[in-house]
This record gives C-alpha cells, structure tokens and sequence, in this order.
C-alpha cells in the first residue's frame, strides 16, 4: 500500500484546518489594518486641524502685536511722521487740517488747505470796463497795469482778467504768456483752485484750442506729474475734475493712479468718521481695511486729544509688511488677508474638517479675515509612510501565519503519515511472529502425535523447531533493540575489531539460516586485518538487516555479493543483490522507520519497515555513513563505511 496516498476525508479536513488557521486570522488582520489605516487616517486629519488652529494663532497674534505697537506709537503726542514705507501714507489730522507724508502719496484730501483770494476791490474798474462799457483795450489796459502789483494775490486776479479780455479779442497766443506769469504765483486761489494750477490747466486749454499738439501734450505731462507729485493738495472734487481733463489730453498713455486714490479715499474714510460726519463714533485706536475700486487700504490710527495720527498701508505695504509677518509666524501654513468683513467668515473650518480656517474681523479685532491654509502634502506623505509600513508589517504577520500553518498543517500530514505507518507496522509485526510460530505449532503437533519418527526425522524436527525459536527470538530482540534505540537508551560499546573476522562469522551463520533457499552467498576479502571500533553485536545486527533484505528482495537471480574493503581512513561492508532494485527517488526514504515500498507488499514479501532505520541507527553511532545505489529490475548494493581504528592495540580476543 502507498504510504502517501490521501483519502477525500483528509481533504475536507485540510480544509477546514486551512479555514480556520490561515483564511480566519488572515481576514481578522485584514480587517483590523484597514481600520487601523482609517483610524491613522482620521487622527491625521485631527492632527492637522489641531495645527492649522495653532498657526492660524500665531499669525493673529503676530498680527496684533504688530498693529497694537503701530497704534501705540500714533496715539503718543510727541510722534511726529517719518519717511513712509512704499505704497503707504502718514497723516496727521486735526478738524480742518490734514498733512500728509508723503504728500505725493494722497490723491486727493479730505479738506484742502485754503488758500488766499484775490480781493474784488482792484478789480471793480477793470469789470466795469469789460462788461459794462465794453471797453476791452482799456480793461485790457487797467489788468496790465495791476499785473505789476507787489501783491501776489492782486497780481493774479489782474493776470486771469488780462489773459480773459486777450481772448475774448481773439488774441489767444497773447495768452498764453499771461498764464505764463500766473504760474508762477503760489499761495493764492482762483475759484478755490491754486492760481499756478488754474494756469497750467489755462495754458493747455489754450494750445488746444491753437492745436498745437505736441506743447498741449508736454504740458500735460508736466502738469500731470506734478499733480501726482502731490504739489497743490487738492480735496476729491477738485482733483477729479484736473485729472478728468488730463485723462482727455493724455489718453489711455495717463497712468492710472488707483493706489493713491485708494490711500486718499481711507484717509477720507477716516477724516469723516474723526469729525463726526459720518454715523458711529470713531474709537481713540482703532484699524480697519477699506476697498475702493478693487484696491484694499488697511488704515490703523491712534489719537492723542484732538489730534489724530493714522498710517494707511495698501495692497503693496500689506503684501511686504504684514502678510509677511503673519506667513513667517503661521509656518508651516499658509497666510492670506481678506477685506473684512468677509461673507465667508462665518464659515465653521472645524465642523466641515477642511484644512482651512478662517478668523474674522469680529473675532479678531484685525482690519482683515486672517485664513490659514494647510497644504495637504507634507501630512500626506508622511501619512504614506507609516500606510506603507502599516501594510508591509499586514504583509509579513499574513507570511508568519501562511507559514505557520503551512507547518502546522504538515505536521499534521505528517503525524497522520505515521499512524498510518504505525497500523502497518503492527500488522507486518504480527505476521512476522505468525510464521515462526506456526512452525513451531506444526512440529509441536508431529512430534507429539507421531510416534514412529525415526531418530532422523525427529532430529530434522527438533532442528526446524530451534531455527523457529531462533528467528522468534531474533525478532524480538530485534524489535527491543528498535525500542531502545528510539528512546535513546541503547549503549554501544565501541572496541577495536576486526571487520573482517566479523563479516565472516556473520555470513557463515546467515549461511546456515538460509540453507535451502538455494542461495548463491559469496564472501569476499582481501587477507590481513580490517581494524574498526564497533559495538560487535549492533554491527552484527546492521550486517544481518542487510543480508536479511538481501534474500527478501531477490527474484529469480539468487546471488548474494559479500564484501569487505579498507582505505587509508575507512572499512567498507557491501551487501550486494541482484534483485528487484530500488528507484532513485525512493532510495533515501528507505531509512525511515517504518516505510516499505509498494514494490514490497506487492511482491508478498513479510517485514516491518524497521530493518534500515535500525542500520542507520546503528552505523551513526559508529560515526560512519550507509550509502545505496541501486537500479530497478538490477539489484542493490548498500554500503557500511566505517572509520578505520586508530587504535594500534591488537584486535579483542573474543573476535
Ligand atoms: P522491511 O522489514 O520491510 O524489510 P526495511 O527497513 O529493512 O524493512 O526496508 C525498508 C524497505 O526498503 C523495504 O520494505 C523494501 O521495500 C526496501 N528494501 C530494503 N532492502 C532492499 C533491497 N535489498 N532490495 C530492494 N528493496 C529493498
């Protein structure tokens, strides 16, 4: 019977213990890293949060700290303005009066400084002259005359007049040097206008009127410039009435000045709310941020009794100031200043998980909604990291366990493996004392019952009966011997022999055991001494095992090869049969107890499987080694090799 042949039951019960080993745990641990990885998941994302708060805190704190000290400084008495940053403007206001450095960096003011008239009393001549009687040259006469005034303010009333009768006469290039001398006189207003700004606006009127493109359009760009250079302090009206005309004479080339309209118009904001014209009274400190066409302006002032300083920054100043120092305070975040009030501020960042919080003016007491951003990148690689890990440790624990009950699973097969080999076993045993015995029953019974045996048959009988005794008595030594040898507890007594001496006295007796199988035993060895240390009974019982197998599994062709050779460093002992042979595969699995080969059972040949083990048993523990080579159809040859004594002492009597 195949030793290894597996029954369906076996099958199903694999199964079931691959079930409930691998696939059970296999799922569990499955399960239990997805959640684990959801879980690392979530608490990242808390994580996350819990920084974004963080940063967006520092970035307000930074902010305050900042404004509170801008306040501090603008509400003491003694500040005085220093040089501006870019894109941002000083003011000092008190009602009425607005200074602003640097004054280029208005557009226009709240208020505009007043500025001296011309008195109507130089002039009442002149007006009678042109108006009433018609007079042109003598109006034109009287307004020369007062144009030599040392008084600035007459000396404009009378150029405006002189330059208005030339061109009323047609004498418009006269004009234009009048408006010439007109320009040149500060401190004085016509209509409220600055008496040099009305003359360059009069000159470019003029050399439109003339068509004189080129000169209209080098003092417009002249005037122009100035304007922006913040030389006549003009209030919003004014201001937008200039720049309307020059946006006409220069064109879209005209520069757009939103930044400073942006600056003037919070300044603006802030003049009316000190003076009380707008709704809301303006706290002592204070900042806020206004929009105007697009362009945000952050304004932060601080007052000391009536006076009141302010600093306006715009969208350039907020970029390079304070962004930056809420970027730097909100690291690793991101930072962005909205207007305030912003719609989306009433937002909640936490509730929705979003890596984006947004603080509002309300909450914070800053001009501006502060939003902290975070960018996923850095969470999520590192998030990547330990799923990569998390997943390479799933992997090596399903390994642990695939391998784990690979193992289990084969002991298993193999202990089934060894019950089955077990039952065998006993069986095999039991037959091998059934032939003994029943010889010995069957001379028992001829002895007794037949008492006309000649003294010759009753010799041959009593004879047969001992060589039953004999083999029963083999066997269970044998089968002892096997016994205390897997338990460990079989002594060896290793002295110095002659191999073989030993090889003869073995073959000689297996030779009278086997008599009548009409075997062919030759025994050869050279002459002189084959010196080993063997236990002589265990060696005996190897050599015995070997011849034993030797018989069992010869055919037809029934010869037996005995024998023994030397080396330098070994003794060799072959057994050599000419019998059924061994295949390669299953030569080494012979040495294991209890394994016979099909080819055994089918050829009806009696054995216990423990003939091989018992000879490896034993040539290990002569520290030697036993080899097979072997060809199916062929026959056997196994081999003892045994080391060769070192002992020079000569060999032991007994042997
Ligand atoms: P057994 O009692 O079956 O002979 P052994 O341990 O001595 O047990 O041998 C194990 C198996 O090895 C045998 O059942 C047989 O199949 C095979 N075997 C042993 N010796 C030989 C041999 N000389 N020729 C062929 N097969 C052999």
């Amino acid at each position: 019977m195949d030793t290894m042949t597996r029954r369906p039951g076996t099958r199903r019960g694999l199964l079931i213990l691959f079930g409930t080993v691998v696939a059970l745990p296999a799922a569990t641990l499955v399960f239990l890293g997805v959640r684990l990885l959801q879980q690392d998941r979530d608490l990242a994302r808390q994580r996350r949060a819990e920084v974004l708060e963080q940063a967006s805190d520092r970035a307000v704190r930074a902010l305050a700290d900042d404004l509170g000290a801008l306040q501090k400084r603008l509400s003491d008495p003694s500040w005085r303005p220093t040089e501006a940053p870019p894109d941002s403007v000083y003011v000092l206001m008190t009602p009425g009066d607005v200074r602003a450095t640097p004054s280029s960096a208005l557009a226009y003011y709240p208020v505009a400084p007043r500025l001296r008239e011309p008195p109507a009393a130089p002039f009442t001549e002149i007006e009678g002259a042109e108006f009433k009687e018609q007079a042109l040259p003598k109006a034109l006469e009287i307004s020369r005359k007062l144009a030599g005034s040392a008084d600035p303010a007459v000396r404009a009333g009378a150029l405006v007049r002189q330059a208005r009768i030339l061109r009323k006469v047609g004498r418009t290039a006269d004009a234009l040097p009048v408006y010439s001398a007109l320009a040149t006189v500060t401190g004085v207003a016509i209509n409220e206008l600055p008496a040099d700004l009305v003359a360059r606006r009069m000159r470019c009127v003029l050399l439109e009127e003339l068509a004189r493109p080129d000169d209209l359009r080098r003092e417009a760009v002249a005037l122009d410039a100035d304007l922006r250079a913040g030389r006549w302090p003009l209030d919003q009206v004014s201001h937008e009435y200039i720049s309307a005309q020059l946006d006409e004479w220069l064109g879209p080339a005209r520069r757009p000045d939103a930044n400073a309209k942006a600056l003037a118009a919070a300044v603006d904001w802030l003049y009316q709310q000190s003076t009380g014209a707008a709704d809301g009274e303006l706290s002592p400190n204070g900042a806020r941020s206004l929009t105007t066409d697009g362009t945000m302006v952050t304004v932060v002032w601080g007052s000391a009794g009536q006076r009141l300083a302010a600093f306006a920054g715009g969208q350039e100043h907020l970029e390079k100031e304070w962004l930056e120092k809420a970027r730097k305070a909100a690291i690793p975040a991101e930072v962005s200043l909205l207007a305030a009030p912003d719609p989306g501020a009433s937002r909640s960042p936490a509730a929705t998980g979003a890596a984006v919080v947004r603080r509002s003016a309300a909450d914070t007491g800053l001009p501006w909604t502060v939003v902290t951003t975070l960018g996923s990148e850095i969470d999520a690689a590192r998030l990547e990291g330990r799923r990569r890990m998390l997943l390479a440790g799933l992997g090596a624990v399903l390994v642990l366990v695939a391998a784990g009950s690979y193992f289990v699973v084969r002991s298993r097969n193999r202990e089934m493996a060894l019950t089955r080999l077990q039952a065998d076993f006993i069986a095999a045993v039991s037959h091998e004392f059934r032939t003994p015995l029943t010889a010995l029953r069957q001379f028992n019974v001829l002895l007794e019952e037949a008492d006309d045996l000649t003294p010759e048959k009753q010799r041959i009988y009593h004879q047969a009966q001992s060589r039953a005794t004999e083999r029963l008595h083999r066997l269970v030594e044998s089968l002892l011997d096997f016994g205390r040898m897997e338990a460990g507890r079989r002594p060896y007594t290793l002295q110095r022999i002659d191999g073989g001496a030993l090889v003869g006295d073995v073959v000689h007796e297996f030779r009278e055991e086997i008599q009548g199988h009409l075997f062919d035993l030759r025994c050869s060895l050279e002459p002189g001494e084959y010196p080993v240390d063997a236990d002589p009974e265990a060696l005996a019982r190897a050599l015995w095992n070997l011849l034993d197998n030797a018989v069992k599994y010869s055919a037809a062709r029934r010869e037996i090869d005995v024998s023994v050779g030397r080396t330098d460093t070994e003794v060799t002992i072959s057994v050599r049969d000419r019998g059924i042979g061994i295949s390669a595969g299953d030569q080494k699995r012979i040495f294991q107890k209890f394994v016979r080969l099909p080819a055994a059972g089918a050829q009806g040949v009696k054995g216990s499987g423990i003939g091989l083990a018992m000879v490896q048993h034993i040539v290990a523990a002569h520290r030697g080694t036993i080899r097979v080579t072997s060809e199916v159809g062929e026959g056997s040859t196994f081999t003892i090799v045994l080391p060769k004594s070192r002992d020079q002492r000569p060999v032991a009597s007994d042997q």
